[in-house]
């Protein structure tokens, strides 16, 4: 046994433990045990940048960094849930048939680009119908995908196109629109996202009996781009485009594209179908009761709402659909109602809620807001009374500030909070908080006196010297008449400026008191101070 062997191998790492805490170089002996951990670090790193998903393209991305991102699309499906989760509530289902939707799409978008072959072949888009009632995030969630994903966005009501197009709006506008989203971008808008809500509004009601209306003529014009067309980038009836383009091409500029493709464009039609989800209640009772489970009857008093989960082609069918309409939209998904309590995490959660905006809103009169957990139960309850889904929120927070935001803001008061009572009794409230604070606010009044004459000084380089009795009487006028401290200062000293002027040539005056006299007649004192500095000289 050599000296080494014999050496006590406890002994050799505490001596490795000692050099290490006295900065020698051990790197060799501890390389194995560095090493692993270096791998666990850079193991978890690699899954979370799996899991973290890009951000949107940045607002100032320019056309060609953005046409790049959409030719390059990578996307996961789970990427854009998880995204989507940091601003919608619920919805899980939506969510991630979306996802799926948008991924499955946008990936062939580039695929077909990397390989023209592809683009030949047989292609189903996945043109999405989003069942739901109105306020629940339906428009909220492709708003949210077309940014995330970095493409044009455009929404509009189905109950607006008429058949023809010579009245109202052609089902064609709406392309022309996504291209103006795009701020005129047709390469950019042929990859947008159209989204028209108020489908249910074009079911004609007469199809069964074949006759004609004007629903069914929509749906076929709607069906031709949601398939593939070419639509003019200027409406038959728009002359100063059409002439514009003709002026364009006599000058010897390049021809631009005149047609907008909508052969990329993915589009999502939306609607509450409310009658929709009682029809397949019946069909889904009337089957039951057929098997004789009477244990399965399902209680009238449960929301038509949600059987709109069930709905199959032939429902939408006898709701008065074309069935090639309704086959050019493969991707159907249901969005489910929002109770209190979703309204509730909407306020507590939801990235960029409608309270952080009201929050904003103070906060730039430099007020700031706090807001109680009963506060919000309270907003969450009647905003569910309303019956509108998260629309609700915003009724009730408005009906909440709207005189909190006209009060405070001419007020010291620069916070306050906000408790159940105070959306049940918004005055009331209100008055409360002026009135417990009106001694902070009357100091503040004071203050703003001398802000005037600070902004003074500067307009004009004179110093208004205002005695305490002057500052309180025009504090008493502002609070009497309901308007701000410098309004009433501006009314009462805007001829100060030529005046003051005046006596500054005279006498090299710069500096004037302000008293109480001042104040009561401001006009007749500063005529006396003129007068008088006619007496006077600079040298005198
Ligand atoms: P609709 O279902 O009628 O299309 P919207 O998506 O336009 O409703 O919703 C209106 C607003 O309500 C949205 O802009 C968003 O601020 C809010 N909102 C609706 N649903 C949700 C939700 N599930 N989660 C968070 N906010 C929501």
């Amino acid at each position: 046994m050599t000296k080494k062997d014999d050496d006590n191998p406890l002994e050799e790492i505490q001596k490795q433990l000692h050099d290490l805490l006295n900065n020698k170089n051990v790197q060799v002996a501890f390389a194995p045990f560095m090493e692993s951990m270096k791998a666990k670090d850079g193991g978890e790193k690699v899954e979370k940048e799996v899991k973290e998903s890009k951000p949107p393209p940045p607002e100032d991305a320019t056309r060609d960094e953005r046409l790049d991102t959409i030719r390059s699309f990578d996307r996961r499906p789970k990427e854009i849930r998880d995204y989507l989760d940091r601003f919608v509530i619920k919805q899980e289902q939506a969510k991630r048939v979306l996802s799926v939707a948008v991924c499955d799409h946008y990936n062939h978008v580039r695929r077909c680009l990397e390989n023209e072959k592809l683009a030949k072949n047989e292609y189903v888009k996945p043109n999405v119908l989003l069942l739901g009632p109105t306020g629940v995030g339906k428009t909220f969630l492709m708003r949210n995908v077309a940014k995330l994903i970095g493409v044009p966005f455009i929404k509009a009501d189905a109950t607006k196109f008429s058949e023809t197009g010579y009245v109202g709006y052609d089902v064609e506008d709406i392309v022309r629109d996504l291209v103006k989203s795009a701020d005129g971008d047709v390469e950019l808008a042929e990859f947008g996202i159209v989204y028209v809500d108020e489908i249910d509004k074009i079911a004609s009601e007469s199809s069964k009996t074949g006759k004609d209306v004007s629903g069914r003529g929509v749906q076929i014009n709607l069906l031709k781009l949601m398939e593939e067309t070419e639509v003019n980038l200027h409406a038959p009836q728009d002359m100063m485009g059409q002439m514009k383009s003709f002026m364009d091409m006599q000058k010897g500029n390049k021809p631009k594209k005149s047609t907008v493709s909508t052969r990329n464009i993915l589009f999502i039609v939306s609607g509450a179908f409310d009658q929709l989800g009682e029809n397949i209640r019946k069909r889904l009772d009337l089957n039951r009761i057929g098997f004789g489970s009477a244990e399965e009857n399902i209680s009238s008093s449960e929301s038509a709402n949600r059987f709109l989960s069930q709905a199959e082609t032939r429902d939408f069918i006898d709701y008065g659909f074309e069935p090639e309409f309704i086959g050019r939209l493969p991707v159907r998904v249901s969005c489910e109602e929002l109770n209190k309590d979703d309204l509730a995490q909407i306020l507590n959660s939801s990235e960029g809620n409608v309270l952080e905006q009201y929050k904003n809103d103070f906060s730039g009169y430099d007020i700031s807001i706090e807001i109680g957990e009963d506060a919000i139960e309270k907003i969450a309850e009647k905003a569910a009374e309303e019956k509108t889904g998260a629309r609700g929120l915003v009724t009730i927070l408005e009906k909440t500030f709207r005189d909190f935001k006209f009060e405070l803001p001419s007020t010291a008061i620069r916070d306050f909070s906000v408790s159940a009572n105070t959306v049940e009794n918004p005055g009331e409230e209100l008055e409360i908080l002026l009135e417990e604070r009106r001694d902070e606010l009357d100091d503040s009044l004071l203050e703003d006196v001398d802000r005037y004459a600070e902004q003074f000084r500067k307009e004009c380089g004179y110093i208004l010297k205002f005695r305490k009795v002057a500052k309180t009487a025009i504090v008493k006028e502002s609070i009497a008449e309901g308007r701000s401290v410098r309004a009433i200062c501006e009314r009462k000293f805007s001829d100060f400026i030529h005046g003051l002027g005046i006596i500054n040539q005279r006498t090299g005056k710069k500096e004037f008191v302000i008293d109480k006299k001042v104040v009561d007649d401001p006009d007749k004192e500063l005529s006396q101070w003129v007068v008088e500095s006619f007496g006077k000289s600079k040298d005198s």
